[in-house]
């Protein structure tokens, strides 16, 4: 058969560009060989946050007496809050199958592999097809990683897949990697009553975002009795049929953690094998396919997005990517900025950046002026008793331009987004000054934050905010 844009994998990348080529026009093609939805809505973010509204829900249930409800003790009920999940994910896959169907996208179920630059065979159970297409757009995302480590073939250790659909909560479980999946898990499995143990090899817990953000995490998961080991390696793991012993090292000698699960949370790698893409001729290496700004790879009519190009892996940068390649393919001219594109983690406290970390914005030369507003001194936050964290503004110190904010605390990630339309903007301190926010509510902390770094907080002492390169 032949197309006009075939899109290789439906994930937030692959059929959000489906969507954005059809309302363009496009007769399109979506190759998919598992569920539409992608890892995001069937093993990922959706299945994630499902379960850790459970334990938010079990969490305020056993916190109930601070409020003033009284209530019998809460039972964790792991098989419910399985169901619950799956009817998440079901309703949410079935959503987009209904958009796809509606946008007249053809969905070809199989597994779809390059035979030329312009011919890709799909093969699935009763599916095989030849598409020649006009154009390809490459968005067949990530599978977790793995770390050579002995003892990692045991059936106890998960990814986090596994973790998701395990069938019982385990009684203690080790979490390996303190980036966005292995916080989520620990915040997850801890609230459940879990014995937690994350380890994490770089010195902070994520490591990645503004260093004030891993500190305060590291903090309130001290007040909450959730054990944490950084500057801290995975040795070795040896099952011992009913638990799990694993050797740690840390700056402070060997530790044996005995554990019943493992889980590998130690970052993704891009899908690029058994794509044929030699036979198309575009450049790719284990890192993933380089792309341009405009998502084009090597090849003028292929382009790629999402996991699959490397780099930046969250599902709402694919989706954008995926807007932008419909675009281009067919004559838009369309470039991406990364600088807005905010980065939320659902751990708790909840964590949520955008733009440019204190550290960044020294190593890029600017003076910068920073400021921070703790959700104790904010009044919704006190009324609702979620007072851990901040908001930190870093800012550059001669015309007050934001060039990042950065939150740890309740709900940042419903907080990050008039960052991001600040930083597109261009927005500076001064005019956060003029925005009004209202009472009472968490984003004053935005703008307390924000007056905070200028040197005139109202609602907390003044503190010095120009921190000289
Ligand atoms: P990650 O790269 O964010 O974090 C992995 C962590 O593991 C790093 O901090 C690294 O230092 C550590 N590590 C690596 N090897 C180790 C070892 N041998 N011992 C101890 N620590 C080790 O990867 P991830 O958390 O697995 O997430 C994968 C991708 O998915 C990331 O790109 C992430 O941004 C994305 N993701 C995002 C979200 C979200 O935004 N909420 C949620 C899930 C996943």
């Amino acid at each position: 058969m032949k197309t006009n844009v075939l899109i290789i994998g439906g994930g937030p990348g692959g059929y959000v560009a489906a969507l954005r080529a059809a309302q363009l026009g496009a007769q399109v093609t979506l190759v998919e060989r598992e569920h539409v939805g992608g890892v995001c809505l069937n093993v990922g973010c959706i299945p994630t946050k499902a379960l850790l509204a459970s334990a938010d829900a079990y969490e305020m249930v056993r916190r109930a007496d601070e409020f003033g409800v009284r209530t019998a003790s809460p039972v964790a009920d792991w098989p419910a809050m399985q169901e619950r999940k799956a009817k998440a994910v079901q309703r949410l896959v079935s959503g987009v199958e209904v958009l796809l169907k509606k946008a007249g996208v053809t969905v070809l179920r199989g597994h779809g592999r390059f035979l030329s630059p312009r011919t890709v065979s799909v093969a699935g159970d009763g599916v095989s097809e030849q598409v020649e297409a006009d154009h390809i757009i490459i968005a067949t995302g990530s599978r977790s990683a793995t770390i050579p480590v002995p003892g990692l073939e045991s059936p106890r250790v998960l990814d986090s897949t596994g973790a998701l659909s395990l069938p019982e909560l385990p009684t203690s479980i080790v979490i390996i990697g303190a980036g966005a999946i292995g916080v989520e898990f620990a915040s997850l499995f801890h609230t459940l009553g879990v014995q937690v143990t994350v380890v994490e090899m770089l010195p902070r817990l994520l490591p990645l975002m503004d260093a004030d953000l891993g500190e305060g995490l590291a903090r309130a998961w001290r007040r909450r009795k959730l054990k944490a080991l950084t500057s801290a390696r995975l040795k070795e793991v040896s099952d011992k049929d009913t638990y799990l012993e694993v050797q740690i090292e840390t700056a402070s000698g060997t530790q044996m953690i005995q554990a019943e699960r493992l889980l590998l949370a130690v970052g993704r790698r891009p899908n690029v094998e058994n794509l044929g893409l030699e036979e198309a001729g575009v450049q790719y290496s284990r890192k993933g396919i380089p792309v341009d700004a405009t998502m084009r790879t090597n090849v003028p009519h292929i382009y790629a997005i999402g996991d699959v190009v490397g780099g930046i892996m969250l599902a709402h940068w694919a989706s954008h990517m995926g807007v932008a390649a419909a675009e281009n393919a067919l004559g838009g001219h369309v470039t991406l900025d990364e600088r807005t594109n905010p980065s939320c983690v659902f751990c708790q406290p909840e964590v949520a950046s955008v733009g440019l970390t204190e550290q960044e914005a020294h190593d890029k030369g600017y003076d910068v002026r920073v400021g921070t507003f703790p959700f104790l001194a904010n009044g919704k936050a006190v009324a609702a008793g979620e007072t851990d964290g901040f908001v930190k503004v870093v800012a550059e110190a001669k015309y007050n331009q934001l060039l990042g904010l950065h939150i740890i605390g309740p709900h940042a990630s419903d907080l990050i987004l008039p960052g991001g339309l600040a930083l597109t903007l261009e927005a500076t301190l001064d005019e956060f000054k003029e925005i009004i926010a209202p009472h009472p509510t968490l984003c004053e902390a935005i703008n307390e934050a924000a007056l905070a770094a200028l040197g005139i907080p109202l609602q907390i002492p003044a503190q010095t905010s120009v921190s000289k390169r």
